[in-house]
């Protein structure tokens, strides 16, 4: 197997999880007395171009056909993040009624409305045909389709003043293509601002539930750059934000494009990078063994409570809990009575792999459970706030990552 960015053999390992199913692959009771169907989960590092990369095998088709259950506008926070973005664009790089904006992965719409408020033109592209559904619904213009060179090439009428993608340059599997097709739709003055997982953050806190198989790359800046100057694009500016975790927001233009400077921050976050080390094979050698405590951990943590008769339950039936309860080898609900989401397009559903099952809200009150685990570790603090009133039965919250924790 090789590098998808730089074509290099692949043989260091940076995480093993053994095998799951696709973390969007909800089990419908009326499914669940068939099999699923597991992938191995394995990520490896390039030790040339430095991306951290999942083994690809043939598993994009089989995971994209799932029905994609996540929409982007059911968090609050993230609806915040979105319209202080579409805020910042337009008064840094002035966009109004003549400009056009296009969104990759645009999901229901959760951003562009807030561009739309302002009226500058903007198109989706987001690939999953019932979330586009929702977008359209919202009249914002949608392309139901993958984004890549062709694309690009043959479906976009106009080119753009900007491009973004938030949180979908690391799930593209060809993201060589991808990156091409955005060279090929940008204005000649045009930006496109990516954010992404920083990888940094991922493995200082041990954010080993961050992988999963829809999830293909997890990047560096030293490795982004390396992926967009191969297509001509240059980045001139990076933004540490505290989303997801710790993600980057990355702006990029044509190379050829002499109206922007490039910003000092660029080069003081790649120097950052490299003082950790993020281009030596060292920096990536001991992660397993943290992933493998946190595992031990979080096992004899559920164990000891249930020994006690506690009752625990889950909150948050997305990708990260998915991760962590597959790896550490869950299955049914002896340990974890049911997890809890505010999605009605989860409820009734069963966890893929562990088969937890999946119930609203309301549950909490009425079942008043010892332990609730905040899978989604990065919205702890939104999270305990709404779940406060647990505390009025001696209620406690946990979190698995970085480190186990409960209070
Ligand atoms: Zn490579």
């Amino acid at each position: 197997m090789n590098c998808r960015h730089c074509n290099h053999k692949l043989t260091h390992v940076f995480c093993d999880l053994q095998t799951c199913p696709p973390s969007n692959a909800m089990v419908k009771l009326d499914q669940s007395n068939f099999p699923e169907i597991y992938f191995p989960l394995k990520v490896y590092v390039c030790e040339i171009c430095w991306l951290v990369q999942v083994d690809e095998l043939e598993k994009a088709e089989s995971i994209f056909n799932n029905e994609y259950t996540y929409f982007s506008s059911y968090s609050i926070s993230w609806l915040a993040h979105a319209k202080s973005y579409a805020d910042y664009m337009t008064n840094r790089f002035g966009y109004n009624s003549d400009s056009l904006i296009v969104e990759i992965a645009s999901n229901d719409g959760y951003l562009l409305q807030y561009f739309k408020e302002k009226n500058i033109r903007v198109l989706g592209v987001e690939p999953t045909a019932n979330t586009a559904q929702v977008s359209i619904d919202k009249g914002i213009e949608n392309i139901v389709d993958f984004f890549g060179t062709k694309l690009a090439s043959e479906k976009l009428a106009q080119k753009a003043d900007l491009i973004l993608g938030n949180n979908v340059l690391a799930h593209v599997p060809d993201i060589n293509d991808f990156v091409k097709g955005v060279k090929i739709a940008l204005k000649p003055n045009g930006v496109n601002t990516f954010e992404f997982p920083h990888l940094c953050k991922l493995v200082a806190q041990n954010q080993f539930d961050t992988i999963y198989h829809e999830h293909f790359s997890y990047l560096s800046l030293t490795a982004v750059k390396s992926i967009f100057e191969a297509q001509g694009l240059e980045i001139f500016d990076v933004q540490k934000l505290g989303t997801h975790g710790g993600s980057l927001r990355v702006f990029s233009k044509h190379k050829e494009d002499t109206s922007k400077k490039v910003e000092d921050s660029v080069s003081k976050l790649l120097e950052e990078e490299i003082n950790l080390g993020v281009n030596t094979l060292a920096y990536y050698q001991n992660f397993q063994l943290k992933v493998d405590k946190i595992k031990y951990d979080f096992i004899s943590f559920l164990i000891e409570q249930k020994r006690l008769g506690k009752k625990i339950i889950g909150y948050g039936a997305a990708a990260k809990g998915n991760t962590l309860l597959n790896y550490c080898g869950i299955k049914g609900n002896d340990l974890i009575d049911y997890v809890v989401d505010a999605s009605p397009y989860k409820q009734g559903k069963l966890l893929p792999g562990s088969r937890i099952p999946v119930v609203s809200k309301e549950e909490i009150e009425i079942y008043k459970p010892d332990f609730v685990i905040i899978f989604p570790w990065n919205l702890k603090v939104e999270i305990s706030e709404q779940l406060y009133f647990i505390k009025s039965w001696g209620g406690q919250f946990v979190t698995a990552i970085p480190c186990l924790n409960y209070s």
